[in-house]
């Protein structure tokens, strides 16, 4: 299981967010305390924001560990953004090792992260269109070509058709923050500017909520609506 998170509102750097945490995405990465599956998230990682005042989604990615890219380090605590999605990634056994095989993905002008697994052949998407032949990628082109605003939707109709899968996902056009709990752990944090979610808390912070199973969560500048999943027969 990969770990991912995002931030909406008031600008931060993507060091605060990604790197500067006690519990933050950069441990996660060597040390999650929450996960499931999986002891570390090193085969690769990837930030993606957009720029206060810009509708243009920009991402970095690489295949490595987040720990061992002192470029990004020193780069990120000047990079600043209102809205942002970063994931830490331990590939599932057979799916490709490369940068664009780590989240987050491009659908639609919008940034996707999945955290979890789906049988890509129950992915009625051509292979062609995804940016990785890993089934996070096709799950990103999927979502891209039904409209990502529908994510809940597709979440439902893909668990509905592989009972294994486990859908987390991040979804964000750079206004609002959508999310999905399905198979894995999400905590939610509200702070006076702004909003995380984040596959495990960043720190101890008593504020930190734990989002049930099978929810979708919709995080706008006016609030904030959480819904409940279920799988589409
Ligand atoms: N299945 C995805 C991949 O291989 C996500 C893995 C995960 O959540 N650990 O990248």
């Amino acid at each position: 299981m990969c770990r991912h998170l995002a931030w909406l509102g008031r600008p931060r750097s993507i060091a605060s967010l990604v790197l500067e945490r006690p519990h933050g995405l950069l441990q996660q990465s060597y040390a999650p305390r929450r996960q499931r599956r999986g002891t570390v998230n090193a085969d690769g990682w990837g930030v993606g924001f957009f720029a206060p005042g810009s509708a243009v989604p920009r991402r970095w990615r690489s295949a490595g560990p987040l720990w061992s890219d002192a470029s990004f380090a020193s780069v990120a605590p000047v990079l600043d953004s209102g809205c942002a999605i970063a994931a830490v990634r331990s590939a599932t056994v057979g799916m490709p090792v490369e940068a664009s095989a780590a989240a987050p993905f491009l659908a639609d002008g919008w940034l996707v992260s999945h955290n979890g697994v789906v049988d890509r052949t129950l992915l009625d998407v051509p292979a062609a269109t995804a940016e990785s032949a890993c089934d996070s990628a096709l799950l990103a082109a999927l979502l891209a070509r039904r409209g990502p605003q529908r994510l809940g939707e597709v979440v439902a109709e893909v668990g509905g058709r592989d009972p294994a899968a486990r859908l987390n996902v991040l979804a964000t056009d750079g206004r609002r923050v959508l999310a999905t709990t399905w198979g894995d752990t999400l905590s939610l944090l509200r702070l006076e500017d702004g909003l995380v979610l984040a596959s495990e808390p960043w720190d101890d912070d008593p504020r930190w909520e734990d989002v049930p199973d099978r929810h979708l969560v919709e995080a706008t500048p006016d609030g904030l609506a959480v819904t409940q999943l279920a799988a589409a027969p």
